[in-house]
């Protein structure tokens, strides 16, 4: 058993540390204040590779593996968490459906462009009434000659508005479930392709998120993502893979809630109340991050790693919540004022706990492992 970072990821981790705290974390009060989309962070991180960290370097990509896509998602979070979760539903959610059940025509076709951020992805699986019973979504997908007519609504999608290809779920079939749904690859050019209401949430404000309006949009065949009604079992590998993402995030808000306390006391003084809980706050950041890392590293390997993802998804986000309250407690009223990290922190770690699955889901997801195991 090694539990030091290979020295390949150690240097990734460190290379998006510099960028991070170079070019992402300057910017974070003020994407936060203005709710504005943190452009040049994103410009900087595809320069740098990041929005191909998982593509295959024959598309153009990094060609690195989960590890390394979970250290990259923590390290921009600790420094902004708005560019975090862009980076991070671009590349699992938005883009690796694509690495895992595109043909080769597609993976060609438009791997090369999310590689580079020329694209960028989003994940529109959410509708109106069908939130964690994903398998209940009602926007539609008719055969019409040799391709498809989607119509419907989505909602709370991120990356709304700036993302350049959206991987859609949509009702191909009879079937009232998940045998009936079936993904598609929707450029945000295609003609009735319309963004909706843009939503303002309490956190995470230069993440744009928002409604998808989908109506009378044709796409050809050669965009279904999959066989006909494969769709959720595209969305549930996504998924799996995206709460390693969550998981990076959850980290990431957390590490820097600790770091931030940490300075403040040097800077203040303490009493012993606060040094233990400090103490608690950084040890649970450290035991959530080897279950993220023990996650990304089953995937990475091949291995089931379905429990293993939710487990860290639940525990990382629970994780967040808790070490960024605890943090504010610490810092009083001086973290309680608007435009202070700590508020900030408290505010953008709240969705983690309910998207890609709200932690009862994962709840749902893990005691059915653990019974299907025996
Ligand atoms: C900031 C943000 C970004 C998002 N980005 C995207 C995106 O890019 N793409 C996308 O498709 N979606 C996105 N979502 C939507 C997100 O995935 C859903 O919010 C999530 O799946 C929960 O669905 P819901 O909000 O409809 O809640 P509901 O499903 O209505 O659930 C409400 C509450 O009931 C609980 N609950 C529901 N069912 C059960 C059950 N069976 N047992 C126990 N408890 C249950 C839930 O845990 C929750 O606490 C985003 C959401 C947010 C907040």
């Amino acid at each position: 058993m090694d539990l030091e970072l290979a020295p390949e990821h150690a240097s990734f981790r460190a290379g998006v540390r510099e960028l991070a705290q170079g070019v992402v974390q300057p910017l974070a009060a003020e994407v936060d204040r203005d709710h504005r989309f943190p452009r040049e962070a994103i410009d900087a991180a595809a320069q740098s590779g990041l929005l191909g960290v998982l593509i295959p370097r024959r598309y153009g990509g990094a060609g690195l593996d989960a590890l390394a896509f979970a250290i990259c998602v923590e390290e921009l979070a600790q420094a902004c968490a708005s560019t975090a979760v862009i980076v991070d539903v671009h590349t699992s959610v938005g883009t690796e459906p694509i690495l895992l059940f595109g043909d080769d025509e597609q993976k060609s076709r438009w791997l090369p462009r999310l590689a580079t951020g020329e694209l960028l992805g989003a994940f529109a699986l959410t509708e109106p009434a069908s939130g964690s019973d994903a398998a209940s979504l009602t926007t539609t997908a008719r055969r019409n000659g040799d391709g498809y007519v989607l119509n419907g609504t989505k909602v709370f999608i991120t990356n709304i508005g700036h993302a350049g290809l959206y991987v859609v779920f949509a009702r191909t079939g009879p079937d009232e479930k998940a045998a009936g749904v079936t993904a598609f690859l929707v450029p945000a050019d295609a003609r009735g392709v319309r963004v909706g209401q843009v939503f303002h949430k309490m956190g995470l404000h230069g993440s744009p998120t928002g409604e998808l309006i989908l109506e009378d949009v044709s796409v050809p065949a050669a965009n279904r993502l999959g066989a006909e009604g494969q769709g959720f079992t595209v969305a549930m590998r996504a998924l799996d893979s995206g709460r390693i993402g969550i998981s990076g995030q959850a980290l990431g808000i957390g590490q820097a809630a600790v770091d931030e306390t940490r300075a403040l006391m040097h800077d203040r003084g303490h009493e012993q109340g606060d040094d233990f809980t400090l103490a608690d706050m950084a040890t649970r950041v450290e035991s959530a991050r080897l279950l993220a890392y023990q996650a990304a590293w089953l995937c990475s390997r091949g291995l089931p790693f379905t429990r293993q993802a939710s487990m860290s998804k639940l525990h990382c986000s629970d994780t967040a919540m808790q070490v960024a309250l605890d943090a504010l407690q610490i810092a009083g009223a001086e973290g309680a004022a608007s435009g202070s990290p700590f508020e900030r922190h408290v505010r953008d770690a709240k969705a983690l706990q309910i998207y890609e699955g709200s932690n009862q889901v994962q709840r749902i997801v893990i005691a059915r492992d653990l019974l299907r195991a025996g």
